[in-house]
């Protein structure tokens, strides 16, 4: 059901009416009701204590690079559009939370930092990356996290340094209703060619490794522990099951791809069949390694 929304929150930036298919990479979804882009810190804060005041539950969206949305969202989502400014402090290296996270791997590398060439071929924002500690070869964003600003759920604004417990594999404790706002990574001086070579190599077996020519939202499934999500599903012979326009990929078994005209009701479906089959011949329940969002 639509609820009115109060004045001093509809003062600040938004749009309505925005599909999810514009704003996630999987490209499926209903109608994203109220897209509010803050692009200031205080406009964000603004935000949230308007929905705390109110009682509202709100959404945060980075670059819908590992969201699954089912259906219309009407509640409010908050998406910073920030401008774009990198900040280099010596070897450390600041972003805004809407800032792309290959982006920021890929200037890291021209400025000749290392650090960051895990992050090269990992879509969305540094915001994202932060709320689900991003990670690749080994490596994750928290290994290389100096601070990080973020708001609480009750709208503080609060800069910090890490500290144990609030990362995890693929989780923090921003998943608890906070807000990413910004952060500062630790690097190391490095050889400039060598590093951009890194990162273009960790570009280049993506793609011959992950169906990047279709809409997908990376890796569906978590990997349990001591064994890969992908090998499982291949083992279960779901390469190439389709549903509709939403199939798991014959080139990697975590991706579920769609195919042009896939709908949410079709992937749900077919992450359903997948964790099923899966449960039956391995006796592992797989867990969403994507968010999943639908109005409660
Ligand atoms: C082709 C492909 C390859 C991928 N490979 C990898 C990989 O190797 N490793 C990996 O870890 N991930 C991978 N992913 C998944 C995804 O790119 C990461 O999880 C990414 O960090 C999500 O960022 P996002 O901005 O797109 O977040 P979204 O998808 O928009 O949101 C994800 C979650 O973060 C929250 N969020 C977003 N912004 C903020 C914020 N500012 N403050 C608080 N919460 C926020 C959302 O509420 C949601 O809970 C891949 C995805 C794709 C499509």
């Amino acid at each position: 059901m639509t609820r009115a929304l109060p004045d001093d929150l509809l003062k600040l930036p938004h749009r309505t009416d925005v599909p999810f298919a514009r704003l996630t990479t999987l490209g499926v979804g209903g109608t994203c009701r109220w897209l509010f882009e803050p692009t200031a810190e205080h406009e964000a804060q603004a935000f949230v204590t308007a929905c705390v005041r109110e009682s509202l539950p709100y959404r945060v969206l980075g670059g819908g690079s590992n969201l699954v949305v089912l259906g219309d969202i009407e509640m409010p989502v908050l998406r910073l559009r920030f401008p774009a400014e990198l900040k280099r402090d010596g070897l450390k290296l600041s972003a805004p939370a809407s800032f792309g996270h290959i982006r920021m791997a890929q200037e890291a590398a021209r400025e000749g930092l290392s650090g960051m060439e895990y992050a090269s071929g990992i879509p969305g924002t540094t915001g994202g990356a932060l709320r689900m500690n991003a990670g690749a070869y080994g490596r994750e964003l928290v290994d290389i996290l100096d601070t990080y600003r973020f708001l609480t759920p009750g709208g503080e604004l609060v800069e910090k340094r890490p500290a144990p417990g609030e990362f995890n594999y693929r989780w923090s404790f921003l998943a608890r209703g906070f807000v990413a706002l910004s952060f500062t990574v630790s690097l190391i001086e490095g050889d400039r060619d060598r590093i951009q070579a890194q990162v273009a190599e960790n570009m280049g077996k993506r793609g011959s490794s992950q169906p990047l020519s279709k809409r997908n939202a990376g890796c569906i499934f978590k990997n349990p522990t001591g064994t890969s999500a992908g090998r499982l599903i291949d083992q279960a012979g779901l390469k190439g099951f389709r549903i509709g326009d939403a199939e798991v990929s014959p080139e990697h078994a975590n991706f579920l791809v769609n195919h042009g005209h896939a709908t949410a009701t079709e992937f749900a479906e077919l992450m359903d069949a997948v964790r099923a089959k899966v449960l039956e011949m391995h006796g592992i329940e797989l867990e969403p390694e994507v968010e999943i969002w639908q109005e409660d």
